[in-house]
């Protein structure tokens, strides 16, 4: 049940000299310690009436209900309409402080390399605000944050792939479209999920997260086949460009409990970004993480890197959104990298990705010499 309200910022759009609309957000870069580390509460919950004929539905809509948020029907949880906000900008700041609960119809799982075979979809989108995160392009139009309760229907198709791969593992990512434990105590989901791979002796389950609500998850029945991983940052990153979520200490101890409960663990470092002073910042960052966990927590870590990147459409929204960010999207500083589909990012120059993954990787095996990187991309 959510305990509290995540403050809704303060919006407020002017005009600059070339009559575009500037928005001004006053609370959004300066979260205080107690905002971050509060649960998501929705100001609006939409309802797919499909949604209504399972029982989590049915238990949401009654829980919204009695706790008095405005609920309102859409036909479709790709296309809610009815979000206030006279602006791009306040429409997609609304949007995130609204819940769409929905059936997941597409039972179509899009692939998710490096990290695992398959994207295991249980919502789409979250209530934060990194303003480097993917799901500025990725849900791009339909930035509110959906939920699925069609559970069964989902893990069913789960274990359908895992048969196709027989005999290999396949691993499925939670995290692709969403951050888990940020909407954990709206639908359980998340723990659903990990008990089920904990029965398949071929799945195992990853996602990663910058919440610490994970009190729920200790006592799952995991079997070791759910990795747990933090997202994890230097104090310059966490403070300029992820309000809305939890505090490095609030991570790091929620790191240490989720080792306790036996749990594997891992840390993505991402986005590594190159800042002044960005090898000093990176070492405290891994000597903080090294001198809080225990030698247990130790024993089976990974660590995955992934530097900053950024395509033209997000820096344009991310722009529009957060006018204010120091994040820094000079394409002229970094090297383009094709994609699939002819679709291309901006990545670091090889001198500056090679210096950061050289950094990163000497200062892991100094002190963590037990960890496995898994990549660096
Ligand atoms: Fe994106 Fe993760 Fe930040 Fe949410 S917590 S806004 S999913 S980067």
């Amino acid at each position: 049940m959510p305990t509290a309200v995540l403050e809704r910022p303060t919006v407020e759009t002017t005009k600059d000299a070339a009559n575009h609309p500037v928005t001004k957000i006053t609370n959004a870069t300066a979260e205080a310690t107690d905002q971050r580390s509060k649960k998501f509460v929705p100001d609006m919950v939409f309802f797919e009436p499909g949604a209504l004929e399972y029982p989590l539905g049915k238990e949401l809509y009654a829980r919204y209900e009695q706790e008095g948020i405005p609920i309102k029907m859409t036909t479709s949880h790709n296309q809610v309409r009815g979000i206030p906000g006279e602006t791009d900008t306040e429409q997609y700041r609304n949007a995130k402080r609204t819940l769409v609960v929905g059936v997941r119809k597409t039972m179509k799982f899009e692939q998710s390399k490096p990290s695992a075979e398959y994207a295991i979809p249980l919502a789409t989108g979250c209530a934060a605000h990194c303003h480097y995160c993917y799901l500025n392009t990725n849900v791009g139009t339909k930035p509110y944050i959906r939920v699925y309760v069609n559970t069964d229907e989902i893990l069913a198709q789960a274990q359908k792939y895992i048969k196709e791969r027989e005999p290999e593992i396949t691993r499925f990512e939670a995290a692709c479209t969403s951050d888990p434990i940020g909407i954990e105590h709206i639908t359980g989901n998340l723990k659903r999920t990990i008990e089920f791979m904990g029965e398949q002796p071929l799945g195992r389950l990853r996602f990663v997260t910058k919440f610490h609500h994970v009190d729920s998850l200790l006592d799952a029945k995991h079997n070791k086949h759910t990795r747990f991983r933090f997202s994890m940052n230097a104090d310059y990153v966490i403070k300029n460009f992820e309000p809305g979520t939890s505090t490095f200490e609030q991570r790091i101890e929620a790191a240490e409990k989720v080792a306790r409960a036996g749990y594997p663990l891992g840390f993505i470092l991402a986005p590594l970004y190159w800042f002044e002073g960005w090898q000093e910042g990176y070492t405290d960052l891994l000597e903080r993480l090294s001198s809080k966990l225990s030698d247990e927590a130790k024993s089976d870590l990974t660590f995955e890197l992934i530097q900053h990147r950024f395509t033209k459409i997000a820096k344009s929204l991310i722009l529009a959104r957060y006018p204010k960010t120091k994040l820094e999207m000079n394409e002229e500083e970094r090297k383009y990298k094709w994609g699939k589909y002819g679709k291309g990012k901006y990545v670091y120059p090889d001198l500056k990705a090679h210096a950061l993954k050289a950094h990163m990787e000497k200062e892991i095996q100094r002190l963590f010499p037990m960890a496995r990187i898994e990549y660096f991309t």
